[in-house]
């Protein structure tokens, strides 16, 4: 197929003039019976790599999912723009699932979703050739891995299907892959030779900001009260935080619901609908509200609380902003945090757990409390180098720290671990060197003689905690060197002895400071619009959605309403050039939208 007709499919079903990157390439790969395996963050549009193919093909395309509660949603959604799809799952009655097997026998379906038990059954894998499968799509394809954070072990059951279908193409995806994780996906689901195609995980829409968490449910229910019309996540550590910030910020009158595995299923789905539906805008919620979540106008994430290593913060935040327009991830820090979370780590049995936790969560620690870019900072964690400083998008770019001259500091503070280090054999934690530094008459300083040390007592100028925020600045610059063991010790690296005799001038960054200004600054997919035009559409795409009982954004995407409000078509012709706006829809929908255009412009 032509990349012109495959431009004309793209729009004429789904609206859009343009693929995201990657996606092209992806496709005719597939198209040319080829194995791929896509590696695209979130909201990197890893849905239409198999849909598109799959209007082309002759056949059904199985799209193996291990979301059940999802499956509607997308199937709904792909009706809605007229594409015949359906999925298999236990939600189903008896009646239901035999018309559509009688459907599927009969080839009147494009697409199948299914989940990977339902789909190893043995009446149903045996009886695969008969329903002229010609793609398989595994989608959140890093559920087959142990080394992944969201192992499913029916995943592992889809290392056996290859054999039911000799000669049928897959498509991989995911938006996590560690190395290891992507070795398992390749070998369990025995990809041949597939071409790996992996998108920047730069998110460009999303902005990243750390503040100092102080008294956090009031600083969240203020935050959220100014951004009256958008939905978010507020992640919290433990259940009985989501119940309590819930309820605090119920009380200021925002719509919001708690999420955790402790909550009884029916509960929790009727929350994950709701929030679907905007009809709870915010979900504080523990981790457990995850990869179920593909609520497209996610405007913001909230971290109430340290996340436990940055993989999972980036997924968490991944979730804001789906649909291209800007999303805000805030997250609330405190050292206090980082040592409740010590402490958490020190309750677990097993030390190899233990030294992972503690060295993830050093890394997260130097992610909160630096003052470089966050954005290069995360992307330099996956292995990705982003060098367009100041990125336009992050607090430390947009309101750059305060920094100071550090040399005298740093001095100080090498040299007092390197006389520690000579005068004993073994090593001391970050504590007892300011306590040296700071000339503390503890204990263990006079029953070491560490208070004969020429280093004792003289950083006074400094109090203790500011000594902590050098030290730990030193750690993250790589002058030292922290274990990650129970006692964690201090030792010089090499470039810390290097710099103790050279000694060229070092800046050092003050720590963060609240400060009353809540910055909000036009980031990249913004779309300007008028706002009350924008809000009326919201309201008939409501009704629209409601009389259907399906998700808002299943009629129309938050984009695609924002460009309506933007460029207020005056003809169906004009309504048809807009993103999102595919023939189906056009059809559907069209009329009524552009009435309400029409007519708001007609009261002005
Ligand atoms: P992922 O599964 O990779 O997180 P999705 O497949 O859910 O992403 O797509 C995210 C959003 O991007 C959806 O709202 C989808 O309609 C939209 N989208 C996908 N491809 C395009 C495109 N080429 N142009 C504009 N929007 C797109
Ligand atoms: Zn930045």
């Amino acid at each position: 197929m032509s990349r012109a007709s495959l431009s004309s499919l793209l729009k004429k079903t789904f609206g859009y003039s343009t693929f995201r990157p990657l996606q092209e390439e992806i496709i005719a790969d597939a198209l040319a019976g080829e194995d791929v395996f896509a590696l695209l963050p979130t909201g990197g549009g890893k849905s239409l790599c198999f849909q598109l193919p799959a209007l082309v093909r002759e056949g059904l395309t199985v799209v193996i999912s291990p979301l059940i509660a999802l499956m509607k949603d997308q199937v709904d959604g792909l009706q809605a723009s007229g594409v015949p799809a359906t999925f298999l799952n236990s939600t189903l009655s008896v009646e239901e699932t035999k018309l559509r097997y009688r459907g599927l026998y009969r080839g009147e379906y494009k697409l199948l979703y299914i989940a990977p038990e339902r789909l190893m059954l043995p009446g149903f894998v045996d009886r695969l050739p008969e329903l002229n499968v010609q793609q398989v799509a595994v989608d959140e394809a890093h559920c087959i891995s142990e080394w992944g954070h969201d192992f499913r072990p029916e995943y592992r059951q889809l290392a056996e299907l290859r054999p039911h279908l000799p000669g049928v193409p897959y498509m991989a995806l995911t938006a996590t892959a560690t190395m290891r994780v992507r070795e398992d996906i390749v070998n369990l689901l025995q990809l041949k030779e597939a071409r790996c195609y992996t998108a920047s995980f730069n998110r460009p829409n999303l902005t990243y900001r750390i503040i100092p968490k102080e008294k956090p449910s009031e600083q969240v229910l203020k935050w959220i009260k100014s951004r009256p019309e958008e939905c978010g996540i507020v992640y919290c550590q433990s259940r009985k935080t989501t119940e309590a910030v819930a309820e605090k910020l119920r009380s200021g009158g925002v719509a919001a619901m708690p999420y955790h595995a402790g909550l009884d299923p029916a509960v929790r789905e009727r929350t994950q609908n709701e929030f679907l539906r905007d009809k709870i805008r915010v979900v504080c919620a523990t981790v457990a509200f995850g990869m179920g979540v593909h609520k497209p106008n996610v405007r913001f994430v909230v971290h109430f609380d340290l996340p436990k290593n940055i993989e999972g913060y980036y997924q968490e935040t991944g979730r804001a902003g789906r649909d291209g327009l800007p999303g805000e991830c805030i997250l609330l820090f405190s050292s206090a945090d980082a040592i409740k979370q010590r402490a958490f780590i020190e309750e677990k049995t097993d030390p190899e757990e233990q030294r992972i936790s503690r060295e993830q969560l050093q890394q997260m620690i130097h992610y909160a409390e630096s003052g470089d870019c966050r954005r290069a900072s995360l992307l330099d964690y996956f292995g990705e180098t982003f060098s367009t400083i100041p990125c336009g998008g992050c607090d430390n770019c947009l309101e750059p720290r305060e920094r100071f001259d550090g040399t005298m500091a740093a001095q100080k503070f090498l040299s007092c671990i390197f006389r520690l280090r000579q005068a004993s054999r073994f090593g001391v934690g970050l504590n007892h060197v300011i306590e040296v530094i700071t000339g503390a008459a503890t204990e263990k300083i006079k029953r070491w003689g560490h208070d004969q040390l020429s280093t004792y007592g003289i950083g006074k100028e400094h109090s203790r905690s500011e000594w902590q925020e050098i030290g730990r600045e030193l750690i993250r610059m790589g002058y030292c060197l922290q274990t990650a063991e129970r006692m964690s010790t201090l030792d010089l690296s090499s470039e810390g002895m290097a710099w103790l005799k050279a000694r060229q001038p070092l800046t050092l960054t003050r720590p963060l400071r609240t400060h009353g200004r809540a910055l909000r600054q036009r980031i990249e997919g913004d779309i300007v619009c008028d706002e009350r035009l924008f809000a009326e559409l919201r309201t008939l795409r409501r009704t629209l959605a409601d009389e259907r009982n399906v998700p808002p954004y299943i009629i129309f995407p938050d984009v695609t309403l924002r460009h309506l409000a933007a460029r207020q078509p005056a003809s169906l012709e004009e309504f048809a050039e807009i993103p999102g706006v595919g023939e189906r829809k056009l059809n559907d929908f069209g009329a009524a939208f552009l009435a309400a255009v029409v007519s708001w412009k007609a009261r002005r």
